[in-house]
């Protein structure tokens, strides 16, 4: 299969790619949540035999003031990891990284928005010979809310599925937790955005006048950012996430910002418009023209400047 791994994006001085871990099969009741089947079956892709629907893993590496940032590590390729999420062979970051040249070991920063187990499964890993998981980042120190951290490394009898011990455990040394907004650099600033749980963060990037926002778990599906109600089953504080998609969404659509969603289509980069009837709405935003490519478009002369939207 081919890897996704070249869409490139600017914002201001920064430029990022996307990374995929590949995709991630969820049934499509518990991301619509309250939602009639009838009214998210008009806008969803096609649903397998089992009822799910594809979401994508989309994740971020970027440089800024000379760190080299990954924000969000996907379902991960432990065993166990995959099993009942998605196929083995999906597992693509790290594949994904090392196609735009980068490996493990140049990590400096990882960044999880939260740490259910298809954001931060590539936390860790297990090397070949060996039994336990470990830091796939040997030389990275790993951000998160602590909320988040406490909520993960206490679940309930509703969360214990999602959060794995053997995601966080390995990293406990390594940890910078935040409580509130955090500035990883002046340029990449980690922020509260609750509702999906209750230490729920988003990433905003900033630079010059431009900025742009990883959304993390705010939705699963665009059509959840479009229509306000439409709020994900997976919310632990569905009204709250509500609030915060509100500000959010405005946010962004006044300042034109660049929304980058970890859930919708391979690259998942758009920005949220307004109608002329006043609705909100996704629109896709192609990648760079691959001018900065480096030994990763082999037999593919030509850049493919819309991504792969399908939805
Ligand atoms: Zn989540
Ligand atoms: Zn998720």
């Amino acid at each position: 299969m081919s890897i996704p791994s070249g869409a490139r994006y600017r914002i201001g001085g920064v430029e990022f790619a996307v990374v995929s871990d590949g995709t991630y099969w969820y049934d499509a009741g518990a991301v619509f949540g309250v939602v009639p089947r009838v009214m998210w079956e008009r806008v969803a892709p096609p649903l397998d035999e089992r009822y799910r629907i594809p979401l994508g893993l989309n994740c971020l590496l970027l440089r800024s003031r000379g760190k080299t940032i990954l924000i969000e590590t996907g379902v991960g390729g432990k065993p166990g990891d995959r099993d009942a999420a998605t196929p083995a062979e999906d597992g693509t970051l790290l594949t994904s990284l090392a196609a735009l040249g980068v490996t493990p070991e140049a990590i400096d920063i990882v960044v999880n928005t939260h740490l259910h187990a298809d954001h931060c499964g590539w936390n860790t890993s297990v090397a070949p010979g060996l039994d336990a998981p470990v830091p796939t980042f040997p030389n990275a120190t790993y951000v998160m809310s602590s909320a988040e951290w406490h909520d993960a490394t206490h679940p309930n009898e509703r969360t214990r599925a999602t959060y794995l011990g053997r995601n966080l455990e390995p990293i406990a040394e390594r940890l910078t937790l935040a409580d509130g907004e955090h500035a990883i650099t002046d340029e990449v600033i980690f922020a509260p955005a609750p509702g999906h749980t209750e230490g729920h963060s988003s990433v905003i990037v900033r630079s010059g006048q431009e900025w742009g926002i990883y959304l993390g778990d705010l939705a699963q599906h665009r059509a959840q950012l479009e229509r306000t109600p439409w709020v994900s089953g997976l919310d632990v504080l569905p009204l709250v996430s509500m609030e915060t998609k509100k500000r959010l969404m405005d946010e962004c659509i006044e300042a034109g910002a660049l929304v980058m969603f970890c859930h919708g289509p391979y690259p998942g980069v758009g920005r949220m418009t307004r109608t002329p009837e006043g609705f909100r709405k996704w629109e896709d935003v192609a990648p760079l023209a691959h001018e900065h490519a480096e030994g990763e478009d082999h037999g593919h002369s030509h850049p493919h400047p819309h991504g792969q939207e399908h939805a």
